[in-house]
């Protein structure tokens, strides 16, 4: 999982402006839409351990806050870049698009490595970043949540620096917290869930059978690992799976509790004594049905897509896909579920936190995951209905679907002054 030469931000653009050309975008709008909102750079130091001082980059970007507050993530990684943060807030506009959420698009994050760094040094980190982007952040504002290397740990600090510098306690400043701040159920493992849902109703659509479908997946954080879960618990075979050191597979399937077991301890799933060792380069061209990247963005390229083989692409990663890759996989008859339909289920769980903690009336788990599949469902059908009447891809559709409403949302409201 190298990061490559690819820059997202050309990526986002090219994405836009070719859906921008298929539906006629009114120029202006898609003038608009070409820059983000706001962008802030920030030097963030830190007191390490060892008493020495370091001084890391952060990022906060909103891209459009036209259909409500920003929202979006925050990555910790050494490949952050201001193009990077500014191709996911862009995403983000579309995503919460698409799942009809009052959210506009934001993306944060800081060039680390947070492995080679202890909890308390984390703490610093986020606390003095909060603090540097905290006039751009706020519940009705812009809301952070987790992403790459972020977790509940890190939006209670987040949480807690608001909350102190607001003097009460602000939880709807981010999402993904924990249980015990205002967290919701579900939360964690709900991109998962989305993807899951989302590949349910494409199986439906395709006339597939869930249980019957081998899987590889890419990237065993978060969303890797609990969508393994999930989708071994529907009686799929998981046959391949990998994270930054390299991958496994068995053609046989694996366990993916036991492959997470052994990740926990060993700090890779590489080794897994049943399976054999591949790279992420092989992993990802696995005969196999269900392909999903759920790692970083520019993962599918040129130079791999034609030796692709799976019959679904489930994008549960922002952007693993270039255009020219798109391309081929679109030549080659590859039904991709785009990422900001695919893992849009996070986001949608982060408003359900949202509004569970303006209301501070907390719902089931239940309750969640079926307003979540309701959600999901119907984004799915909405694009794939729309990919059929204009005989597009899903990603056009879902581009096409995402951009009209944003471009609504700004008419509506009209430019100011
Ligand atoms: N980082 C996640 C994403 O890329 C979640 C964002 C959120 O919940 O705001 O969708």
């Amino acid at each position: 999982m190298q990061s490559t030469k690819f820059n997202p931000w050309e990526m986002a653009l090219e994405q836009l402006d070719s859906v921008a050309r298929k539906m006629k975008l009114n120029p202006n709008v898609h003038a608009i839409l070409r820059h983000p909102k706001k962008s802030l750079i920030v030097s963030i130091p830190v007191r390490m351990d060892n008493g020495s001082v370091r001084v890391f980059t952060g990022y906060r970007v909103q891209h459009n806050i036209s259909r409500g507050p920003g929202k979006g993530g925050i990555r910790y990684h050494p490949d952050v870049t201001l193009d990077g943060v500014k191709a996911m807030a862009m995403w983000m506009t579309w995503k919460c698009a698409i799942v009809n959420i009052p959210f506009g698009g934001a993306k944060g994050g800081i060039v680390c490595k947070p492995e080679e760094m202890s909890s308390d040094e984390l703490e610093r980190l986020t606390r003095r970043y909060t603090s540097e982007i905290i006039l751009m952040i706020g519940p009705e504002r812009d809301i952070p949540a987790p992403d790459v290397n972020t977790n509940q740990q890190i939006m209670a600090w987040i949480m807690d620096t608001y909350s102190i510098d607001k003097g009460y306690s602000v939880p709807g400043v981010v999402t993904g917290k924990p249980l015990s701040i205002g967290g919701s159920l579900g939360r964690n493992e709900a991109t998962a869930r989305g993807c899951v849902y989302t590949l349910m109703s494409a199986v439906k659509y395709l006339g597939l059978d869930l249980h019957r479908q081998r899987v590889v997946v890419q990237g065993y954080g978060n969303v890797g690992w609990n969508s393994a879960k999930l989708l071994f618990e529907q009686g799929c075979k998981i046959i391949g799976v990998s994270d930054v050191e390299g991958g496994i597979y068995n053609s046989d399937g694996l366990d993916p509790y036991k492959v997470y077991e052994h990740s926990r301890k060993t700090g890779s799933v590489v080794n897994y004594k049943e399976a054999e060792n591949l790279t992420n380069q092989e992993l990802l061209t696995l005969n196999c049905d269900i392909l999903m990247p759920a790692a970083i963005e520019t993962q599918i390229t040129k130079s791999n897509a034609r030796r692709i083989k799976a019959k679904v692409l489930l994008e549960a990663a922002n952007g693993p896909t270039t255009p020219e890759a798109d391309k081929i996989l679109e030549d080659k008859g590859i039904f991709v579920i785009p990422d900001i339909l695919a893992n849009a289920g996070g986001v949608t769980v982060s408003y359900f936190e949202w509004v569970q903690g303006m209301q501070a009336y907390f719902w089931s788990e239940r309750e969640i995951n079926l307003k979540l599949r309701d959600i999901m469902q119907k984004a799915f059908d909405n694009v794939y209905r729309l990919s059929r009447k204009k005989k597009v891809t899903m990603r056009t559709a879902a581009y096409i679907l995402a951009v009209s409403r944003v471009a609504d949302a700004h008419l509506t409201r009209g430019l100011y002054p």
